[in-house]
């Protein structure tokens, strides 16, 4: 799924392993975490090659290096000088809006080439035929002739046969409603990323989660609540609240989860 974002491989091999999520060079599992700057992760894109990779190959001393280049920001359309993002000792890490983009981008989808289709009375869901199905769950009653899901559009989706399904207004609905309804569980089925520390400071350009408890390298295929579990696990463990920072496909949440 991540093969169309990487724009400068060289090889098959190169992009297998970057399908894999493992380092054109080394071949080790790569790691958000890894990447000592915003613009090694922009590297990785190009090139494949994890954090330490990329260090050792530009001869960057991870301990001094900061981007002095100044960078132009789409979003508010001015120049801004970027700093380091993350640290390699993995003890920090600072959660800037650029670093969301990135995660998002991390995370972007390929086409979904069909839809599952399930009938069910007067219900019709459909979920995309892709490992984050989860993410990719509709619904539309068959009686509603004037549904107002997506501003009340009508949408086309493929179908497995190869057929094309015209809806009139379908909702974007939830693992959680389609079990209940038609008993078929895609409840594990969702993209998540997470981060989990003992302290979570603000700062003006975003959130800093100091001393990582746990969390992903890399965003994972599971529950959607599942960086809220695991947070939850370690501070009833701890007996203290500790920070949460996770992000899905729909949004991103940020706080501190209470020991019960
Ligand atoms: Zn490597």
């Amino acid at each position: 799924m991540k093969r169309e974002l990487f724009t400068g491989y060289q090889s098959e091999r190169d992009l297998e392993r970057f399908e894999a999520n493992l380092c054109t060079l080394c071949g080790k599992k790569i790691s958000l975490l890894g990447f000592c700057s915003e613009a090694s992760v922009y590297d990785y894109f190009r090139n494949g090659m994890c954090g330490p990779c990329q260090q050792a190959v530009y001869g960057i001393d991870p301990e001094t290096f900061q981007i002095a280049e100044p960078f132009f920001d789409e979003e508010s359309r001015t120049h801004e000088v970027r700093y380091n993002l993350l640290t390699l000792d993995d003890d920090y890490i600072h959660i800037s809006q650029s670093f969301a983009n990135l995660l998002y981008r991390a995370m972007e989808t390929k086409e979904i080439p069909y839809y599952h289709m399930i009938e069910h009375g007067n219900q019709i869901w459909l979920y995309g035929e892709i490992e984050n199905a989860g993410d990719h769950v509709f619904f539309k009653d068959k009686r509603s002739t004037k549904s107002d899901g997506f501003g009340g559009a009508t949408l086309t989706f493929p179908l497995e046969d190869g057929s094309m399904m015209r809806l009139q207004g379908p909702w974007h609905s939830n693992p959680d409603s389609m079990k209940a309804q038609t008993g078929v569980d895609l409840t594990k089925r969702h993209l998540t990323f997470s981060i989990i520390a003992r302290q979570r400071l603000h700062s003006r350009r975003g959130e800093v989660y100091n001393e990582i408890l746990g969390g992903d390298d890399w965003p994972v295929v599971d529950e959607f609540d599942f960086g809220e579990k695991r947070a939850k696990a370690l501070a009833n463990n701890l007996g203290e609240p500790v920070g949460l920072c996770t992000y899905s496909v729909g949004g991103s949440r940020m706080g501190m989860v209470k020991p019960d």
